[in-house]
């Protein structure tokens, strides 16, 4: 079937309104880029969408230390986001400037591995999201947003409207391996932030894309490096703990063999970056 109805809320208020009137039938679109493919090409036929270009929900403001990127900003407004250096080259790393230019911050995150380049990188620096619906709101940590692969802890009437991002202390580190230098889908993607305190390191956050039916923690391996240097051993030891722990599948890009271990290599490299190592083996 066609579609029949597109709403175009002007407003948050009336936004969350027609999804609590429509339910899971209505389906939201901001940017359109993974959806409206799937629209032409019949894989998705909804017969109700709800644009979010409108909503106002594309403002990026600084203050007490936090970024807030609201929903609908597009992955080029990252490209300009000075404050967060790490943001900037996930999204030069993510598509193309005609897909940048229509993608925004919020679709980044539903999109499933290998894509979400900005999604890893969120997840490094602690990032949350603020979950709005007619009901009320709510924060949520990146870290328990997503419950599987393509789904997530939002409620049916509820819409994503911000990503709240701490800026970083201390060291971060952004690696994204693909078939080709740029505009290419993920073998890995390792996003890292690494705080030290006389040499020893005091929070190590890790995260890992395309390894996994979203992107992922490394948690074991950011245990192995809160309160070690970051020495040739370390790092190694880290490297090794994230392989074993992630779950790679296999797809047009890599198998899953391949992507383990690039995983180890590129999780090494960053590491070894943030150490002042350059980019190690
Ligand atoms: C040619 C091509 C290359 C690409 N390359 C990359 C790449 O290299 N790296 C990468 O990470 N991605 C890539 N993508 C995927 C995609 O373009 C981006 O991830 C983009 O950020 C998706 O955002 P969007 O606003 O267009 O999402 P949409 O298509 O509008 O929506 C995607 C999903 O998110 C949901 N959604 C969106 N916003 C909200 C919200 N605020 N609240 C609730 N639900 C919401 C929608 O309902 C839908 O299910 C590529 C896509 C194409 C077509």
């Amino acid at each position: 079937m066609a579609v029949q109805t597109y709403f175009t809320p002007q407003s948050l208020d009336e936004a969350v309104g027609l999804l609590a009137e429509h339910g899971p039938s209505l389906l939201v679109m901001a940017g359109g880029t993974v959806t409206m493919p799937l629209i032409n090409e019949g894989i998705s036929t909804p017969d109700q969408i709800m644009g979010l270009k409108q909503v106002g929900l594309d403002a990026v403001s600084v203050g007490n230390g936090i970024v807030s990127i609201g929903a609908t900003t597009t992955l080029t407004s990252m490209v300009a986001l000075s404050a967060i250096p790490m943001l900037q080259e996930a999204a030069t790393s993510t598509a193309a400037w005609t897909i940048r230019n229509m993608g925004t911050v919020g679709g980044n995150l539903f999109v499933p591995p290998p894509a979400g380049d900005l999604a890893v990188a969120l997840l490094a620096l602690d990032a949350q999201v603020k979950l709005v619906s007619s009901g009320g709101e709510r924060v949520v940590p990146l870290a328990q947003f997503w419950s599987g692969w393509m789904s997530t802890v939002m409620a049916e009437d509820e819409l994503l409207t911000e990503i709240q991002v701490p800026i970083p202390e201390g060291e971060t580190a952004y690696l994204k391996y693909g078939r080709k230098h740029a505009n290419t889908p993920a073998i890995v993607t390792v996003a890292a932030h690494i705080v030290s305190d006389g040499g020893i390191v005091s929070k190590a956050r890790l995260a890992l894309g395309a390894v996994g039916p979203h992107p992922i923690r490394a948690i074991e391996a950011e245990a192995v490096l809160v309160g070690s240097s970051l020495d040739k051993a370390t790092l190694a030891t880290a490297a090794t703990v994230a392989a074993d722990a992630s779950e790679p599948f296999t797809d047009a890009v890599a198998s899953e063999w391949y992507r383990r271990r690039m995983l180890k290599v590129y999780v090494g490299r960053a590491l070894s970056q943030m150490a002042g190592e350059g980019e190690g083996d």
